[in-house]
This record gives C-alpha cells, sequence and structure tokens, in this order.
C-alpha cells in the first residue's frame, strides 16, 4: 500500500465517503485510476465496495440507487445527468463451467466463462481483472493506493499492458480481453509484455466465440474514442483488425484507408478542442466516405459521388460493408447514410434553409467541416453553410 494523492472528482469521494462511513470497504478502481495516474481526465469512474448491491441501495435510497443486472447484478447511482456504476467486490468463478443452452452444440474453447458473480474481497476481486494496469484500487478519503497484483504502478508507468496471471488462460476465459489490450495499447501507445503478446497472437482466432453484442458494443465505444485511429492501427498491427473490421483490413494499404485515418484525426481534434461532441453516426459516415468516392464515386480523393436515385442503396449497402461482421442497428446506418448523402448537396445546392433544418444537418455539416479541413481548405463552406439554427431537440446528438 502506498500513499499517493489522485485527483478523484469531489462527487466520487463523496459517495466513496458515505460507503465507507457505513462500514463498507470502498474503492475507486479501473480505468479511471489508470488515466489519473497518466495525468488523463477519466472518461468516468468505476466503484467497488464490499457493499451487496442491497446494501448499497440501502445507504444511497431507492431514488438515487437502482440495482441493474439479472445475474450480474451492480447499482447505477444517479448523479445528476451522470450514472456511477457501483459494483461488489467478486471473485474469480470456480471452474465449473456451465454453457449456456444456445451455445450448447458450438465448439467452445474449454477455459471460457459464463458466469462472474460470486462476491468476494477487495484482493480476490483485483485478481480476477484482466491487465495489472487496471487492477488497481484507490481510496481518495485517506489517499491510499493498493497494487494487489504488485506490478500495477510500475506497468502504468512503465507502459506495459500485462495480463493477470496465465495469460493465455485468461484470453481464453473471455476472449474480448485481447481487444481490450489492444484498446490499450491503441489509446496510451502502451507494449504488450513479451508473454502477453505472444499468448494474444495464439489465442487471437478464439475471438470469433466472443458474443456478437459484446463486440458490437465496444466498436461503438471505439468509434466515438478519440484515440479512434491509434486503436485501428494497433488492431492492425497484431492482426487483430481481420477478425473485427475485415473490410478495413483488406483495404489496410489504400489512399483510402489513409483518408479514413486523416478524417478520423480532425474529427478527433476537433472533439478535443470541445468544438463538437462525438458522434458514433459521424465517425460511421467519415470511415464510409473515403471508400464511398473509391467504389461508388469518381475515384479520388475529395470528390465525392454522382446523386442518383441509385446512390442511396449504394452508400447504405456500402456502411454495411464497410462493419460487417457487426450488426449496425438500422438507425445508425440510415443515420450515416443521410450524412453521406448530404455532402453532395452541401457541394452543389445553393444554400436553403430547407437544408440547414434538416435533420441530421449538425452531424452532416460537421463532416463537410472535417473534409473541408483536411482537403478542400475552403474559406466559402463554412460560411455557406453555418452551424445549425435549431440546436437539435430530437436527441441525435450523439447518434
Ligand atoms: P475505460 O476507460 O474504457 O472505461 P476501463 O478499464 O475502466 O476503461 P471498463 O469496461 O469500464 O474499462 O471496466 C472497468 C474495469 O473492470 C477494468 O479496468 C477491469 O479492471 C475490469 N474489467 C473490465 N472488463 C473485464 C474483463 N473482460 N475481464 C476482467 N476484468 C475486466
Ligand atoms: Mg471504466
Amino acid at each position: 500500500m502506498t500513499k499517493k494523492t489522485l485527483h478523484v472528482a469531489p462527487y466520487i469521494t463523496d459517495i466513496i465517503a458515505r460507503l465507507q462511513e457505513a462500514g463498507y470497504e470502498t474503492y475507486v478502481v479501473g480505468g479511471a485510476i489508470r488515466d489519473l495516474m497518466l495525468d488523463r481526465e477519466p472518461k468516468d469512474y468505476d466503484i467497488s465496495t464490499s457493499a451487496t448491491p442491497e446494501q448499497v441501495k440501502d445507504v444511497f435510497g431507492r431514488r438515487r440507487a437502482r440495482i441493474i443486472g439479472r445475474r450480474f447484478k451492480l447499482v447505477h447511482l444517479y448523479q445528476g445527468v451522470e450514472i456511477i456504476e457501483i459494483s461488489t467486490f467478486r471473485r474469480m468463478p470456480e471452474k465449473s463451467v456451465k454453457v449456456p443452452d444456445k451455445l450448447k452444440d458450438q465448439p467452445i474453447p474449454e477455459n471460457m466463462i459464463f458466469h462472474d458473480n460470486e462476491f468476494g474481497t477487495a484482493e480476490e476481486d483485483a485478481w480476477r481483472r484482466d491487465f495489472t494496469v487496471n487492477a488497481l484500487f484507490y481510496d481518495p478519503v485517506s489517499h491510499k493506493m493498493i497494487d494487489h497484483t504488485g506490478s500495477g504502478i510500475d506497468d502504468i508507468k512503465n507502459g506495459v499492458v500485462r495480463a493477470i496471471g496465465d495469460a493465455s488462460l485468461r484470453f481464453e476465459e473471455d476472449p474480448v480481453r485481447m481487444l481490450r489490450a489492444l484498446k490499450l495499447v491503441g489509446q496510451y501507445g502502451f507494449k504488450l509484455s513479451p508473454g502477453t503478446e505472444s499468448s494474444l497472437r495464439e489465442c487471437l482466432p478464439l475471438i470469433t466465440h466472443a458474443a456478437e453484442s459484446r463486440l458490437t458494443l465496444e466498436l461503438e465505444k471505439i468509434l466515438q474514442s478519440i484515440h479512434c485511429s491509434q486503436i485501428f492501427s494497433s488492431f492492425y498491427q497484431y492482426g487483430f483488425l481481420s477478425y473485427f473490421l475485415p473490410f478495413l483490413h483488406d483495404n489496410w494499404n489504400t489512399p483510402a484507408r489513409e483518408y479514413v485515418m486523416e478524417l478520423l484525426e480532425e474529427r478527433n481534434q476537433r472533439v478535443t478542442q470541445g468544438r463538437y461532441r462525438v458522434s458514433v453516426s459521424l465517425a460511421v459516415a467519415a470511415i464510409t466516405l473515403p471508400f464511398a468516392e473509391m467504389l461508388v464515386g469518381f475515384g479520388e480523393k475529395g470528390k465525392l459521388w454522382e446523386y442518383s436515385a441509385e446512390t442511396n442503396d449504394q452508400l447504405c449497402n456500402l456502411v454495411t460493408e464497410v462493419f460487417k461482421p457487426h450488426n449496425l442497428v438500422k438507425r445508425l446506418v440510415f443515420s450515416a447514410q443521410r450524412i453521406l448523402i448530404m455532402q453532395t448537396a452541401f457541394l452543389h445546392f445553393q444554400k436553403t434553409t430547407k437544408v440547414i433544418t434538416m435533420q441530421g444537418y449538425a452531424h452532416a455539416r460537421e463532416l463537410l467541416m472535417i473534409q473541408n479541413a483536411v482537403t478542400w481548405h475552403s474559406k466559402e463552406l463554412p460560411v455557406k453553410w453555418p452551424h445549425e439554427i435549431h440546436h437539435s431537440t430530437h436527441g441525435d446528438k450523439r447518434r
């Protein structure tokens, strides 16, 4: 245990203090500690406690605290518009693997885990986590840092992703951990420890056993990340992209893919500077656009495509193709398609209020501005197509 002062948000410290006052051992865990140690602003905070979900609910009251999940219960604590996840310490499940009925007929890796919901101590909870850099526990009330695995602090300092325990076994238990490892490589510039790297290379094909819904959820999270281009690069570097986004993998060494990276980098900068809120549909459209120019357009960067009755369907099909095998929700495909279709309208139409008030204008304009910053450098376009007049009230901000 070491003393360390990390700048945990005061409302999180208050929540932890309340649970501690009620007699429960409670810490900040996970990504927030990693981010704070690296002087980055945490995306959100995960809290772990010895209190059971019911006990957490008793401390905060049923209006603020809701128990969610069926098999794996945790508490969602409402803090203004934010929701904070509070989970109870858990331990590694027993090795009696019960395969869910719907997977009974499929070949399943021997060690795959389907249940992970047995309460445990703080130390047991640290050991069931995926990587040493993700297993630090921090008490913001007493400023105590606990590194149960013994190498979390050093690994953060040295930028090393090290699986806890036997890396091959941990990847077999849950193949999504490989994606999580490579995300850490991409977003922080970390390296895999030699043992973790060789196990990952060997276990990569197991990713096909991961639940599709989890992978698609991860994809959405990556698309929202300002590090998404670096994450894709690390996926490519380790051969993971051929499973995760085979279209992007197959087209990696093309100018269109390089253009994708330029567009994403520009988006990331604009988000970082607070000029735009991150949007999944915008990212989907930005990733598809360079391929649309090549495959259904004029075959040249920045030239887009000729608008015709068929373009709608072609763009829609292309979005699906670029993101297969993920089944993006229809709403997302349509809003990406709408953003793409509007690009030609921007170039060829005279400015009309009708276009400016169209649903999805804000995102479509953003993609136009991104292309402009990367490719066209026009001074007129931002004036011709101003920020939306009506701030969207139909909730399409994030999508
Ligand atoms: P982010 O900043 O993206 O939220 P994170 O590491 O906090 O990164 P979460 O998905 O919020 O990611 O998970 C919180 C913590 O839960 C992780 O830091 C890790 O300790 C643990 N965890 C998450 N997924 C797994 C997994 N598949 N196997 C083992 N532990 C996991
Ligand atoms: Mg987290």
